[in-house]
């Protein structure tokens, strides 16, 4: 099983960095036709509107809705969030709209624009603690009735999935904690048969 990280801009060698710590191999993809060799992609933070352009500009965005219509796995963390959602607000922008969500751009307060905690997750095997750290991120508004909140802290949902598709507001990347990629790889290995 390959998992792909998507390495346009942004936070992609840390992704990678986290499948080799447990053990799965990633390799990097800057070409759409670099999806047809992997398992599932991992579409990293960054800045969404500078994403946005470079998916523009190298046609990703059929290759991406065809992957996920093959049901290979997806999993955003931040402004990978802000591209697979169905909504965009502040502003509004254009998204994959593969889960069914709106997220809220930069939209945690100046002084906590970005900061470290610890929530508790339910990946289906009880109540995990996972660490987050959070970079001028988004916030879920809403939450579409086929998604699943799988995180919420503080009364907020901060992780959740519809079907294949992953998305986390915050960067788990950059932690120690290896929960959540072991989450998406399980995800993606189950999908790759
Ligand atoms: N603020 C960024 C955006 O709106 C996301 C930040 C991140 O990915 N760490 O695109």
């Amino acid at each position: 099983m390959t998992i792909g990280v998507l390495a346009l801009q942004g936070d992609f060698d840390l992704h990678r960095k986290a499948l080799a710590r447990i053990g799965d191999g990633s390799v990097e993809v800057r070409l759409p036709r670099e999806l047809e060799r992997v398992d599932g992609l991992i579409m990293p933070g960054g800045e969404s509107t500078t994403l946005l352009k470079l998916l523009d500009e190298w046609d990703f965005v059929p290759a991406l809705e065809k992957f996920h219509a093959a049901g290979k796995p997806i999993f955003g963390t931040c402004a990978g969030l802000i591209l697979l959602a169905r909504e965009v607000e502040s502003p509004k922008q254009f998204s994959l709209g593969l889960i069914d969500i709106t997220a809220e751009r930069n939209a945690y307060g100046r002084q906590k624009e970005s900061f470290e905690t610890e929530g508790v997750a339910d990946l289906g095997q009880g109540p995990q603690p996972i660490k987050m750290v959070f970079i001028r991120a988004p916030r879920i508004r809403r939450l579409g009735p086929a998604v699943t909140p799988l995180l919420v802290h503080q009364g907020e949902c901060v992780m959740a999935r519809q079907g294949t598709v992953l998305v986390a507001a915050f960067h788990p990347e950059l932690t120690d904690d290896q929960t959540v990629h072991r989450y998406f790889a399980s995800i993606a290995r189950q999908a790759a048969g």
